[in-house]
């Protein structure tokens, strides 16, 4: 807590946690900095929470492959496109396969609709309507990691209360800005400002760190009272689980949203819960008390990958691609050939591909000639302009000082060296 925060905050929330069974522990501003000591050492209170952060890219592996352990099967790049409703029942989605345009159609007992802020899209296509708003939340990541662990903003929920350091950057969050559409993500220089800000007075000294990226994500929130407006920051982040027979006379659907990300399993409880029901399936979930098997995939950090480089021998070297990430040319084609995607973005997120201080300047050249080799049918320019343009609008919202001049380097080299721009078939 900060001097700018309300003075009975701190106390209302500690207890809150005790009443809860959520561990915290207040401990002294010493002790604080002794751990962090970048900290404002003007901080007025100093609690420890068990908070963590987790690797999304990742956990959604664990989760398919946990899924098609249990005999489930997973369809990646496929769009809903419409449901069929027979007497008040849904019976059938039919979907797009993107990679190939083809129809497919799914019949099925029963249907979920977990489409996060696309939840109310998907319900529409059963004819059904629900209250949800959207609030877009705004995030930047600096170059480095100026803290070990979580800082949080002891005070009510509010713009850029947090500072997470994830590998080897650290990420301030986030804003709330009520938006129309999940698609509407476009980031507002205030709330660069604000972030920002709002990151100094945590830690005074944090504008000298380069910002390296900005991104947006929009949250599904539920609102009860239809036509309600005020901000989508007071909205309850609780998740909601509509059994649509219940709600509106529609048989074999349910839809589940809101929520968080640390909350999810309890969410696939209570939706496969609701499931089982209809289903007349009697057997417990275990969903609760079922960890997702790490073992199966190796975490990357980069000092493991710098370990295993500095440990290898010469001849057995490996040729870098990234330099900032160190993603080796194996690693890419063994990406590429088992994800059989050949977009670079999938690349990126399995390794962290151009997800460093120079945002691809040197490596996305390198991994599109590395699919165009490797890949059955790959994109003409090997998935360089879609890569580019991706990296591209997270630094554009930064563009001052030194960023700006890796944005211009970058510029240069794709456009005025290579010029990427006119790529569009492989005989040009
Ligand atoms: C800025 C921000 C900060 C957050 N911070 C935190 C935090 O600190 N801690 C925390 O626990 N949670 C946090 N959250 C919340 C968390 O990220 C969300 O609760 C969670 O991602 C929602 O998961 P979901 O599966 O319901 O929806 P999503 O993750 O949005 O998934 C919905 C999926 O449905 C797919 N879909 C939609 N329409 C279709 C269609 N027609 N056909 C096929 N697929 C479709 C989408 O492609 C998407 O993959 C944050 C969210 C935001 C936006």
């Amino acid at each position: 807590a900060t001097h700018a925060d309300p003075v009975d905050y701190p106390d209302r929330w500690f207890t809150a946690c005790h009443e809860h069974g959520i561990y915290v522990e207040e401990i002294s501003t010493e002790r604080a900095l002794r751990i962090e000591p970048d900290l404002n050492p003007n901080i007025s209170r100093s609690f420890r929470v068990l908070d963590a952060s987790l690797d999304s890219f990742e956990l959604l592996h664990l989760l398919v492959s946990a899924i098609r352990r249990a005999g489930g099967q997973v369809w990646l790049r496929h769009r809903l496109e419409s449901l069929t409703i027979d007497r008040n029942t849904v019976v059938a989605a039919e979907v797009t396969k993107l990679t190939t345009g083809e129809r497919v159609t799914i019949r099925a007992d029963f249907f979920a609709n977990a489409a996060g802020p696309w939840a109310r899209q998907v319900a529409n296509l059963a004819g059904i309507d629900f209250p949800i708003a959207l609030g877009k939340g705004t995030m930047v990541a600096l170059t480095s990691r100026p803290v070990h662990t979580i800082i949080n903003r002891c005070r009510p929920p509010s713009d850029g209360d947090i500072i997470v350091p994830v590998g080897t950057v650290a990420v301030l969050g986030t804003t709330d800005v009520e938006v129309e559409s999940p698609t509407e993500l476009a980031i507002e220089p205030r709330e660069i400002d604000l972030l920002l800000a709002q990151g100094e007075i945590l830690l005074p000294g944090l504008s000298k760190y380069r910002p390296l990226r900005a991104w947006a994500g929009v949250r599904p929130l539920y609102r009860p009272v239809r036509g309600e407006s005020g901000s989508t920051r007071a909205l309850p982040r609780g998740h909601v689980l509509l059994d649509h027979a219940e709600s509106d006379g529609v048989f074999k659907m349910a839809s589940i949203f809101g929520g968080k990300l640390t909350t999810f399993r309890l969410m696939a409880e209570h939706a496969m819960d609701l499931v089982a029901r209809q289903l007349g399936v009697g057997t417990a979930c275990r969903t609760g008390d079922t960890p997702l098997d790490p073992e199966r995939r190796k975490f990357f950090t980069l000092s493991t990958r710098l370990a295993e480089l500095e440990t290898s021998s010469e001849t057995d070297r490996e040729q870098i691609i990234c330099e900032c990430e160190l993603v080796t040319r194996s690693a890419i084609e063994e990406a590429l050939r088992s994800s059989s995607s050949p977009d670079l973005d999938d690349v990126r997120r399995d390794l962290r591909l151009g997800m460093g201080p120079c945002q691809a300047g040197f490596c996305a050249y390198r991994a599109a000639g590395i699919a165009h080799e490797v890949m059955p049918s790959p994109i003409p320019d090997g998935g360089l302009s879609e890569f580019l343009k991706e990296r591209w609008r997270g630094i554009r919202p930064l563009g001052w000082g030194e960023t700006l001049c890796q944005m211009e380097l970058t510029r240069r080299i794709y456009l005025d060296l290579l010029h990427t721009h006119m790529i569009q078939e492989p005989s040009k």
